[in-house]
């Protein structure tokens, strides 16, 4: 498989008036092609920080970042970002709110257009095309965001608690059913979340972080011996329970 990410030796600190807050201590770690990973810390440890980094919306001050083999500011890759709140435009129907993104990165053809019809289809909201994003539930609204996001097609997922403004029921649909969207179409994906069971039921491999300044405390593969490799069959899997525990421990333990 080839390595779609690569971190070395990151540091990142914030600089504000009333001093330096460092964020991240040498992070290093590589996502390869199709993997998905989860990283878990305790809250202000500096997740989003590091996915703000990926992203390219922050330069980190030492280390390197490369996507597909390349540095990240020479690099074309197309890197997708899903946050919290689905940010879907009221004044826009479904459609054209998942037309955004092909406009504001000049991408918008004929067979984009047909792509975003595709995924709508594929993704249960065909009907839901010509609506406004309030005439829909919170999971299809994130499905919605999701297909704004896959139809841009990005070779790297990045997903900042994309689930957390959901109920919990709505949640547990929804992060299962994006879950298998994401495996389904074989993204590279980097999950950011305080929920373990969201974290251990989505990835192959769970980056557990240390308090601020954060480090990487542990990595954690994750095997699951199932016929079908679901979320939903994760969480009811004794493999679940084990690995929720020792992640657990490792969050609560200071060294
Ligand atoms: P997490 O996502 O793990 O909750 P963040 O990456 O958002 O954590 O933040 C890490 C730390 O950096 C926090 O202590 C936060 O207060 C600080 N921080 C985040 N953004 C800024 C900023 N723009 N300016 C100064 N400090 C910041």
């Amino acid at each position: 498989m080839d390595q779609v990410l690569e971190l070395k030796n990151i540091h990142y600190a914030y600089h504000t008036l009333e001093g330096e807050t460092s964020a991240l201590t040498d992070i290093s770690f590589s996502l390869k092609e199709g993997e998905f990973i989860s990283i878990v810390g305790p809250s202000g440890c500096g997740k989003s920080t590091l996915l703000s980094l990926i992203s390219g919306l922050l330069e980190p001050e030492k280390g390197l970042i490369k996507i597909n083999g390349k540095y990240l500011r020479e690099s074309t890759t197309n890197v997708g970002y899903m946050l919290q709140h689905d940010e879907l435009f009221e004044w826009r129907t479904i459609y054209n709110n998942v037309l955004l993104g092909l406009e504001i990165q000049h991408m918008l053809t004929a067979r984009t257009k047909e792509k975003a019809h595709e995924l709508l289809d594929t993704y249960g909201l065909k009907k839901f095309e010509n609506s406004r994003p309030s005439e829909l539930s919170g999971g299809m609204r994130q499905r919605a965001a999701l297909v704004r996001t896959l139809v841009l097609e990005p070779d790297l997922l990045l997903l900042d608690e994309p689930f957390s403004a959901l109920d919990y029921q709505t949640r547990l649909n929804v992060g299962d059913d994006i879950g298998q969207i994401l495996r389904r179409e074989k993204k590279s994906a980097i999950l950011v979340t305080h929920d373990l069971s969201e974290a251990i039921s989505l990835a192959d491999r769970v980056i557990i972080l240390t308090k601020r300044p954060a480090t990487i405390k542990q990595t954690i593969p994750l095997i699951f011996d199932l016929e079908e490799d679901t979320p939903l069959n994760r969480r009811n899997a004794p493999e679940f329970k084990t690995y929720f525990n020792l992640i657990w421990k490792e969050l609560n333990t200071d060294e």
